[in-house]
């Protein structure tokens, strides 16, 4: 459908060794804008002779690039933050046309964005080594860290800024090149930020975007030696089906799987400010985030005044385009998701669980479902079991803290925790007792550029950002001088 939405939205093709690649006779996906379902562009999808050449360009890029002194580089992550600043209108309202996440969420990761650029810049100075003790005399012994290699990055829709920010800046940050595949879903917002890489002055190579069939790029690309590392975000399936593959060349890897987050609320906390917060929390991007609170424990002293206020709330929302700044929520990525979150409400409903808000779809066209609350619902149902990633909060009530950290802990997902409560006591136990790669006490903010961001058990390994993102794309090289 080729409307004036369409025209103005963004020219797609592929970024490899330098070079803005059209579709010319390339086969094509349509990219559609969830909030209308309209057709907005053609995505070209990458040959096996483009995925080669770009394999050939980072394998050259990373030569040349690690090659270039830690504040060169750093100095090119800086200007491409300032590009994205500078652009941050335009670039928010892209990726709000293609993720249907509501605007000011999108202008909210655009900055992020840049900040995890500037993060990288500065850290990839600081990629120390070691110098050991000596055994004996006129001997050195040097621990430093190099730039492990060529990094092929997947990232998903659901950030389709700060996904490709962070894979690109850690491997960049080091002085690796990198082949992203971003999500075919997302395309533009990936590539505004490519472009903002090249006019910062990246030497062609160390950075190509490439887009197709997601399992038929990973496996072309993690057969090839030139890949040394492998940054893979989405689902925990997918995740160990890339883990086999990496397997295969021994290569490193950092996955950012799903997670199924508990809070905890306690009955010492005040009960409408914990609320606020977590309708806030739950239903950001249409609750398709990583880290989305998706199971509520709440103590029984304060459980009907917490599920009655969190419905009367979640059925307030204004939900519809993101681009108008009224709403506050945006549609579901696609019909797939649309479908799934229908159907794990439906289970939860037939296993007993009440529908406290929401639970159907809202208008066509738009893969609007309905901000969802649910009651009582049994760890029979699938939704307290599958992470649901969509707007579907379950909330439930406990009575003792045992029970609870062990209802938080049942599942082999270990992405986010968060707990809310006014006993310093409490804060430290669940801390330390949530199984998770981060805990919020008292807050949903757990994500700064400075901060480690990954997960335990069967959400992953490794971290992005924070020092151990930087560390991510490092390998350690001990030389010992007689
Ligand atoms: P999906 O599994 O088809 O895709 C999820 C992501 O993985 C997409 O970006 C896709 O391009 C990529 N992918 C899929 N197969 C791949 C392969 N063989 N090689 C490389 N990349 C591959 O599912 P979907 O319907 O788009 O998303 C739904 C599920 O994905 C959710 O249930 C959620 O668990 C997961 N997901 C997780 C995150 C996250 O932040 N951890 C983000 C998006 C999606």
């Amino acid at each position: 459908m080729a409307t004036q939405l369409a025209q103005t939205y963004a020219d797609l093709g592929l970024f490899i060794a330098g070079e803005w690649v059209p579709a010319g006779e390339r086969r094509c996906s349509p990219v559609v804008n969830p909030a209308t379902e309209e057709i907005i562009g053609q995505l070209p999808h990458a040959t096996t002779a483009d995925l080669d050449r770009a394999l050939v360009a980072a394998e050259r890029g990373f030569r040349a690039w690690r090659a270039v002194f830690p504040d060169q580089r750093g100095r090119i992550l800086k200007r491409a933050a300032e590009l994205l600043r500078a652009r941050a209108e335009e670039i928010a309202r892209t990726a709000t046309i293609e993720s249907g996440k509501r605007i000011a969420e999108t202008r909210i990761e655009l900055a992020a964005s840049a900040n995890i650029f500037e993060w990288y810049a500065e850290e990839g100075r600081r990629a120390y080594g070691r110098v050991l003790p000596q055994r004996s005399p006129g001997t050195r012994l040097a621990v430093i860290k190099e730039p492990v290699g060529p990094v092929a990055a997947f990232a998903p829709w659901n950030f389709p800024l700060g996904n490709p920010a962070r894979k690109i800046g850690s491997a960049l940050g080091a002085g690796c090149s990198c082949i992203l595949k971003p999500a075919e879903e997302t395309p533009a917002s990936a590539l505004a930020v490519a472009r903002c890489l090249e006019e910062a002055g990246l030497p062609p190579g160390v950075l190509s975007v490439v887009f197709g069939v997601p399992a038929e790029i990973s496996t072309h690309l993690l057969a090839s030696p030139i890949i040394r590392k492998i940054s893979f975000t989405g689902s925990i399936p997918v995740g160990k089906h890339l883990m086999k593959l990496a397997a295969e060349g021994m290569k490193r890897t950092t996955m950012e799987l799903g997670g199924h987050a508990p809070v905890l609320v306690f009955d010492d906390v005040d009960v409408d400010q914990v609320v606020d917060a977590c309708v806030g929390a739950k239903y950001r991007n249409a609750g398709q985030v990583c880290v989305s609170p998706t199971r509520f424990y709440v103590h029984e002293k304060i459980y009907s005044r917490f599920v009655s206020g969190f419905a009367e709330r979640a059925k307030a929302i204004p939900v519809g385009d993101g681009l108008d700044e009224k709403n506050q929520m945006g549609p579901l990525i696609h019909e797939r998701r649309l479908a799934a979150i229908t159907e794990l409400v439906e289970d939860a409903r037939k296993a007993g669980a009440r529908v406290q808000a929401g639970g159907a779809r809202l208008r066509s066209p738009g893969y609007f479902y309905a901000p969802t609350a649910l009651s009582d619902v049994p760890n029979t149902a699938r939704l307290m079991n599958e992470e649901p990633f969509g707007p579907v909060a379950a909330i439930n009530s406990f009575s003792d803290f045992d029970s609870v950290i062990q209802q938080a802990n049942r599942l082999p997902y270990g992405l986010a925790a968060f707990a809310f409560t006014g006993s310093a006591r409490r804060a430290k136990l669940v801390g330390e007792q949530l199984e998770a790669g981060m805990v919020g006490v008292n807050t949903f903010a757990i994500s700064v550029p400075e901060s480690p961001f990954g997960g335990v058990k069967e959400s992953g390994h490794g971290s992005e950002e924070g020092i151990e993102g930087l560390e991510a794309c490092l390998v350690t090289k001990f030389i010992s001088e007689a």
